[in-house]
């Protein structure tokens, strides 16, 4: 083991000042977080343990009389010692002073979540659609890039656990004595402090801000769904990894059409003139026009299936259909000549009388229901 005086290249008569500034230069020096060679970490934690040993008169003392062996007796403070004792007791793997295998924290974490709600209309659906959205959120800070050091400063070592973020502190047991450790409270567990905030971010290393994006709205999205933009969440403290955004989509109602899985629906009022001779109809759809054929003798509850006309589908592989139920219209204020017709052809048109037949559940009643309840 080399000298602890060595190591931080001071004499051995060096006041405890010039012990202290030798090692706050040689911390800053060696610093995992500041220096990336595989050995600095090494040397820091000889550095540190050096340090330890020697800033406290006690145990320099008792290093200068026989070396770090030396193990204090009862309400010693010795780290050196403590280190020996763990090994010992459990083979290695000692907690030297300055980290018991437990690194400090990182300051970057990853940011949060966002969920962002979005409305669109039924004929965006069809085929999937833009948005421009504006997201509030945390972005990197310009300033100081996520370091949250005022510019032209930077981090430095804790001085009070040198650099771990633990402090360990030794407990009396029948072993002989334990060491526990726990976040440093001047670091706050990271190791290291900022002397001098960013003053943008307030030492956050990051920034609210209202950002801009276009996103794309895919087809056949329905009320509930949330779609997951990764890492379009805010920035993480620090400037760590962003977090996801998540847009939650309603579809807006629409008077006409309503929807049932992939397919539209849409009800269409007929004239009993026309149920009954038969008629061709153009009408609105959501994606255009289309021309609809009523049949001589159409039914109320009749449904006209148009296929491919419907929602395309979320995971691919075409369009659902459009289903029109007919409802044919009875006409109510008759003049006294249309009540004379209609009486004509009752006479001469043999129709059943009135008569109770099964009850129909068809797929009109249900079209209809989902109206009453959209
Ligand atoms: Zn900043
Ligand atoms: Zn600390």
């Amino acid at each position: 083991m080399a000298d602890h005086y060595e190591v931080l290249g001071v004499d051995k008569t060096a006041s405890p000042d010039e012990i202290k500034k030798a090692y706050r230069k040689l911390a800053r020096e060696f610093h995992p977080d500041v220096n990336p060679e595989p050995s600095a970490s090494d040397r820091f934690k000889s550095v540190t343990h050096a340090y330890d040993v020697l800033s406290d008169p006690r145990q320099r003392q008792e290093y200068d009389q026989g070396g770090s062996n030396a193990f204090g007796g009862a309400g010693a403070q010795g780290f050196g010692g403590f280190g020996d004792i763990f090994e010992t007791f459990f083979g290695g793997g000692a907690p030297g002073s300055g980290g018991s295998g437990a690194a400090p924290r990182s300051r970057k974490e990853r940011g949060g979540d966002a969920l962002l709600r979005v409305e669109v209309d039924l004929d965006e659906v069809i085929f999937g659609t833009k948005r421009d959205l504006e997201v509030n959120t945390a972005i990197l800070c310009d300033t100081c890039e996520g370091t949250c050091c005022a510019p032209g400063t930077r981090a430095v070592v804790c001085d009070i656990c040198h650099g771990s973020g633990q402090i360990q502190r030794a407990v009396r047991s029948l072993l002989g004595n334990i060491m526990t450790s726990s976040p440093c409270g001047t670091c706050r567990g990271y190791g290291t402090v900022i002397p001098s905030p960013c003053p943008t971010c307030a030492g956050q290393g990051r920034v609210r801000a209202t950002r801009k994006m276009t996103v794309d709205i895919p087809a056949g999205v329905d009320t509930g769904l949330r779609l997951q933009l990764p890492s379009q969440g805010e920035v993480g403290p620090a400037g760590g990894p962003n977090g996801d955004l998540y847009l939650e989509i309603k579809v807006r109602h629409h008077e006409v059409y309503s929807r049932n899985g992939d397919d539209l629906m849409a009800t269409l009022e007929v004239s009993m003139a026309d149920a009954v001779l038969g008629s061709r109809v153009r009408v609105g759809a959501l994606d255009g026009e289309l021309e609809l054929e009523l049949k001589p003798g159409t039914q109320s509850a009749d449904i006209i299936t148009i296929k491919d006309r419907g929602v395309s589908k979320l995971r691919g592989g075409g369009r659902g259909d459009l289903k029109i139920g007919v409802q044919v219209v009875t006409p109510t204020k008759l003049s006294g000549k249309e009540q004379e017709l209609i009486r004509q052809f009752a006479g001469s048109h043999k129709s059943k009388a009135p008569h109770l037949a099964e009850f129909q559940q068809g797929l009109f009643a249900k079209l209809r229901d989902r109206f009453l309840h959209v």
